[in-house]
């Protein structure tokens, strides 16, 4: 079992990540237990395959309900926050109450954003059950909803008790949703931590295949360490959590371009990588033999064919963003393996040129 602590001073808590968790959840839950209420936030097709976890609590005393939300990202709507928070107050929650958020990114926002606005705030778990949750949006403690005039442009910032992480959930996930997803945590090895880097280079293979439990549940954890330090030192996202966008900037675009191809958010941040690499290389930041050695890992990853983009209109996109940025272009580039940075002067022509890597 690795323990990873998050150090947010008042609302410090831990990250556990372990096979088998899932089955021990009574034991951990069981100091936060005093008869209260308990709510289980999922989806039907989570709970389809996973009501043993709630059963097993239930026989161990606690006194739980299951309240399910649509399957996709539409549950991430005021609408079912003021479901949520109606079946609750139906189910005689109160400020003691707990949320349990048991699924992927859409679960964990939406709960946490109830959990949060629920009663003006009670506690909350994370239990993550894809991998872009365990190493990713169960993180943080960014939660939301979504507006018809964007994503995530209702929520707050709100920290769990804890995160349960057991990435034996991942068995029942379509091998590219978790193929994906480990775009996330080469994203770490990039900005961060070169050690996660060379794991994706000696053990690409057994990585996507998730065949090495002690392998999977180290790079998870690693990851979540970033990610938790990162945003410990930056709640609130004024500096050093700009490195998390690290692929982003060109990768949402792509994301946004594609929306209707179906191209996988990780898919798009991987391609989205390529193209900061590239700007790195070409603005003389990151030398042409770790270049190299980051192309050829990024390169193992089997990704969908872009379609024709237009240049401008990926720079269209990237133009929006920015505006969200203190009006300046904030790019992540790379100085070394393992070693994010903020550039302020990457240009149109830079993004431009970089598209080449992956046309
Ligand atoms: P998701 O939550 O939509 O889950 C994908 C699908 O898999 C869903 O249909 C779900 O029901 C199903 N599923 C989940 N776990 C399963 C399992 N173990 N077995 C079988 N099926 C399972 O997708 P996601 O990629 O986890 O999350 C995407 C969301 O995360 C987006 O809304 C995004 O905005 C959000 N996000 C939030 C943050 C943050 O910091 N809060 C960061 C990144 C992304
Ligand atoms: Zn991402």
């Amino acid at each position: 079992l690795h323990r990873v602590p998050v150090d947010l001073g008042e609302h410090a808590y831990d990250i556990e990540v372990g096979y088998g968790l899932r089955n021990q959840l009574a034991e951990h839950l069981a100091p936060w237990n005093k008869g209260q209420q308990w709510v289980v936030l999922t989806q039907q097709a989570i709970f389809d395959i996973y009501a043993p976890v709630v059963d097993s609590l239930r026989a161990a005393g606690f006194n739980i309900h299951p309240i399910i939300v649509p399957g996709d990202e539409s549950a991430k709507n005021i609408r079912y926050a003021e479901q949520v928070w109606s079946e609750m107050v139906e189910l005689g929650c109160d400020r003691s109450s707990i949320l349990l958020a048991l699924g992927g990114g859409v679960v964990g926002d939406l709960g946490g954003f109830v959990a949060a606005t629920y009663m003006r705030g009670i506690p909350f778990v994370q239990i993550p059950t894809t991998l872009l949750a365990m190493v990713d949006s169960a993180i943080g403690g960014k939660t939301a909803v979504n507006l018809a005039a964007g994503k995530n442009l209702v929520g707050a910032i709100y920290q769990p008790k804890a995160v349960l992480i057991d990435p034996d959930f991942l068995a029942t996930l379509p091998r590219r949703n978790v193929i994906s997803s480990l775009a996330e945590a080469v994203k770490y090895g990039f900005i961060r931590d070169v050690s996660i880097f060379e794991t994706f280079e000696t053990r690409f293979d057994d990585l996507v295949a998730l065949n090495d439990e002690a392998l999977l549940s180290e790079i998870i954890a690693k990851s979540c360490a970033i990610k938790a330090a990162i945003v410990s030192a930056d709640q609130f996202e004024n500096g050093e959590r700009r490195l998390l966008n690290y692929g982003h900037t060109i990768g949402h675009a792509f994301e946004t371009l594609e929306a209707y191809q179906g191209l996988y958010h990780g898919e798009a941040v991987l391609y989205g990588m390529k193209c900061a690499n590239f700007i790195s290389h070409h603005k003389g930041l990151l030398s042409k033999a770790d270049y190299l050695r980051a192309k050829a890992v990024l390169d193992r990853f089997e990704l969908p064919p872009l379609s024709k983009m237009a240049a401008e209109d990926i720079l269209k996109v990237v133009a929006h963003d920015k505006k969200y940025i203190n009006g300046k272009l904030n790019f992540i580039v790379l100085d070394a393996l393992g070693n994010g940075l903020v550039s302020t002067d990457v240009t149109a022509d830079d993004i431009t040129a970089s598209l080449g890597e992956v046309a």
